[in-house]
């Protein structure tokens, strides 16, 4: 079978997994808060949650009816047939599903305000590339709704506020957006790099796995600190009490110029729809994040 088609293929299998389920770690950890959490209108929104999954995994209907903007995040073995391909392909692909899934449109020009009505335009899908040395590609695509979103936040500090105050940042940062990022979320930290690439990171840190413990003890440690810190401020599920605010703090780092601090917080709402796949350059498909039905 010709590649483009391969390719093609998956990402439609992909937005639709990512659109109507959400990947198996997520959907654990929601169910694990659910049955730690304690305060009733906390537990009763993890309880709503819980049986939105459900309804929309039965019906195959969109978790939620904010598509958010769609982002492909991809790893290319720089050996793989078809790179040259890609981005029109996936643009197909996010065109069809609209239409088949069905997602909301949710692309607007910026200027005029005018609807693509199809969930692309200038620059979306976003793009993020790795190339390696390889022949396989994988493909992970994200979509992110607009209350997560509007709540990230970058702070271009100074290196004298060391460690603490990269802290204070995430937590002033939480308690600034309380309930506007539809909690409990996932919370990415990117630091380090500049402005954009701190912000690069705090993304691709949102799409790691929540069991996966960094391999990095300090920074292991540190991400365990915040999440406790963060669960206790009561913003609870929804913004509206508890102790489950977030999933999961997750934090990636690039080294930094001696006089820049860059800090970014990227929020993940509770529907972190995110479907992950690799293709193989004999054109098997192997799905990472959620189970083939
Ligand atoms: S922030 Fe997430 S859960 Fe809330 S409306 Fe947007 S996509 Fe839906």
């Amino acid at each position: 079978m010709d590649v483009g088609l391969i390719i093609e293929r998956t990402a439609l299998t992909l937005l639709k997994m990512a659109a109507t389920r959400l990947p198996e770690d997520v959907k654990s950890a929601l169910q694990k808060a659910y049955e730690r959490e304690d305060h009733p209108i906390g537990r009763l929104h993890l309880r709503n949650i819980l049986e939105n999954i459900r309804l929309a995994e039965e019906n195959n209907l969109p978790l939620c009816q904010d598509t958010g903007i769609i982002s492909f995040y991809l790893r290319a073995g720089s050996n793989f047939r078809g790179l040259g391909r890609i981005e029109e392909i996936l643009c197909r692909a996010v065109r069809k599903s609209t239409v088949e899934i069905p997602l909301r449109p949710n692309s607007v020009d910026f200027f005029t305000n005018v609807n693509s009505g199809d969930n692309t335009g200038r620059h979306i899908p976003y793009l993020n590339w790795e190339i390696f040395d390889g022949d396989y590609l994988e493909i992970t695509v994200l979509l992110k709704g607009g209350g997560s979103e509007n709540a990230c936040t970058l702070n271009m500090m100074k290196p004298s506020e060391g460690i603490d105050g990269l802290k204070k940042f995430v937590i002033e940062s939480v308690l600034k957006v309380g309930g506007t990022t539809c909690p409990p979320t996932i919370i990415g930290v990117g630091v380090g790099g500049g402005a954009d690439i701190a912000m690069v990171l705090a993304k691709k840190a949102i799409l790691k796995p929540i069991n996966e413990e960094n391999p990095n003890r300090k920074i292991a440690e540190m991400e365990r600190e915040l999440y406790n810190a963060v669960n206790m401020t009561g913003i609870g599920p929804m913004g509206l009490g508890g102790k489950t605010t977030t999933l999961a703090v997750k934090i990636e780092y690039a080294h930094r110029h001696p006089a820049s601090y860059p800090v970014a917080v990227a929020f993940q709402c509770w529907a972190a729809r995110r479907a992950a796949a690799r293709i193989y350059s004999d054109g098997r498909v192997e799905y990472l994040t959620h189970k083939l039905e």
